[in-house]
């Protein structure tokens, strides 16, 4: 039987089975030790030092038991602290991005999505590189900078190179004051060498969701092509990061199974990462089951509501603080707002799932991967953020300094966030304000970008950001960055 062990490379040891079944006995055990309880949220709570602001983080173990527990009050104080680490890390700032569809050919057999091979009733479409300029000339005109891209698994219609084709394509549009200026990739499980080729193209982020961490349930749920492989998909982050890719995004589908063994296993993976390459993911994200064309969520028993999606999500932010979070326009604007409070650093917004979705007018429904809940445009999300108080942010400068992997998280950890991420998110809304933004986000806008400006602690930084704001506004320069 398969020994826990975070440093193997072997998938079933650093996801070990037993090791989970033993970490929620435990957490089980202890879900109302409140002197327990007591000790790991003091273990979690951000700690001042000198240059800024440090968290320890949690085990598995130790969050595991945070997400048994179900005494109101110490919910509370998860969802506090959870905030009080979102606020010293990432302060109130929220990443915006929108995911790009190129194919939706698969030769899998995923049982909850659309794409799945044995669909024959959706149309198969595969954009032309035509197409994708022509999607990203929809983005750029609602003032995106951050790409997701998404392409089902199939080697003869989405091959690497094709992939690499597109990521070429996409970079290369520049369409008035508009590019993309860092493509994130989130591409079926592949080698070392594919790896490394997507590296080379310049990628920012590798996303691959695990589903589920549950082998015997990933292989029921996945039962033919290749992602059947458990190991092998396990496995993939670090074939990535042996190609040279820092920056990993994981995460599970909420609601194929247990959603504690599924938030263990989250987290022992983070671990893992930290313990063979000395940096955890870049980020995590949180999608739950939805309904789409032949898949209805309801056929699925491990189903969560919106509290224990919460929960989950303080609980992750507490476990792996400086992992940024992410969530979709999957969720509602009701759940998306409560959520941004508890960790989320990243949503999308405006976005469509269907392969060549941006071109048309009409939301296009019938190659959707997942009824998008958010159908707000773009500006309508950018203005809501500001309302509630989030600075909307387009900012990629750490991809384009070459601040990835380590380097980024010791930003994060000196304290450089009020004095980087802080004005780069100004000056990158500004950018927003100035070419996409109707009038009256822009008048929102503004406002919020002067009360801002004057959080910036060092006045050189200060000025300068200043100075580029003005340049924006007065001329055609962009992409100012710190
Ligand atoms: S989840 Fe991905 S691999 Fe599975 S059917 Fe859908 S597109 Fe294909
Ligand atoms: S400066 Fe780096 S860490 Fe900060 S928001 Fe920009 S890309 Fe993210």
């Amino acid at each position: 039987m398969a020994k826990y062990d975070p440093r193997s490379l072997h998938a079933e040891e650093f996801i070990n089975d037993e090791e989970i079944q033993e970490a929620l006995r435990y957490a089980e055990e202890n879900k109302r030790n409140v002197e327990l309880i007591d000790q790991i949220l003091e273990k979690a709570r951000p700690q001042k030092t000198e240059t800024g602001c440090v968290c320890s983080g949690l085990t598995h173990r130790e969050a595991s038991v945070l997400l048994a527990c179900d005494i109101p009050e110490k919910i509370e104080k998860m969802y506090e602290i959870a905030e009080e680490i979102k606020l010293a890390f990432y302060g109130n700032r929220i990443v915006i991005f929108a995911p790009l569809y190129l194919s939706n050919y698969c030769v899998n057999g995923c049982v909850y999505c659309p794409y799945h091979a044995v669909n024959k009733h959706i149309p198969r479409k595969k954009l032309t590189q035509e197409e994708v300029k022509a999607e990203v000339i929809a983005l750029q005109d609602m003032g995106h900078k951050r790409l997701a891209i998404e392409a089902g698994e199939d080697p003869v219609n989405n091959p690497i190179e094709y992939i690499l084709d597109c990521i070429k394509t996409i970079y290369s549009v520049h369409h008035k004051n508009g590019d993309i200026r860092r493509v994130n990739v989130n591409i079926a499980a592949t080698t070392v060498e594919n790896y490394r080729k997507l590296k080379e193209a310049g990628i920012g982020t590798y996303i691959l969701f695990q589903e589920t961490y549950h082998k015997k349930s990933y292989e029921q749920l996945h039962p033919t092509g290749p992602k059947h492989n458990y190991d092998y998909h396990t496995e993939a982050m670090d074939r990535a990061m042996e190609g040279g890719i820092d920056d990993v995004g994981l995460g599970v589908l909420f609601g194929l199974e247990l959603y504690k063994y599924e938030f263990a296993g989250l987290i022992m993976h983070a671990e893992h990462l930290e313990a063979v390459h000395g940096v955890g993911p870049h980020t995590i994200s949180v999608p739950r089951l939805k309904r789409a064309d032949d898949i209805d969520p309801d056929q699925f028993d491990n189903g969560i509501d919106d509290e224990t999606f919460a929960h989950i999500t303080a609980c992750i932010r507490l476990a792996v603080p400086y992992t940024g979070m992410i969530i979709s326009t999957r969720e509602t604007e009701a759940v998306r707002s409560k959520l941004l409070r508890l960790g989320i650093s990243q949503v999308s917004g405006g976005s469509r799932t269907s392969v060549g979705g941006y071109t048309q007018e009409e939301r296009p429904h019938d190659t959707e991967q997942f009824d998008v809940s958010d159908q707000r445009t773009l500006d309508e999300v950018v203005r809501w953020l500001m309302e509630n108080g989030h600075i909307p942010s387009f900012c990629t400068a750490c991809y384009r300094e070459g601040r990835t992997g380590d380097r980024f998280m010791s930003l994060c950890k000196n304290g450089q966030i009020l004095n980087c991420c802080h004005p780069n998110a100004l000056m990158t809304l500004s950018e927003y304000l100035e070419d996409y933004a109707s009038p009256e986000t822009k008048e929102v806008g503004y406002r919020m970008v002067e009360e801002e400006l004057k959080r910036i602690p060092k006045d050189k930084v200060r000025e300068i950001a200043e100075q580029n704001i003005k340049d924006i506004k007065n001329s055609n320069r962009r992409d100012f960055r710190f």
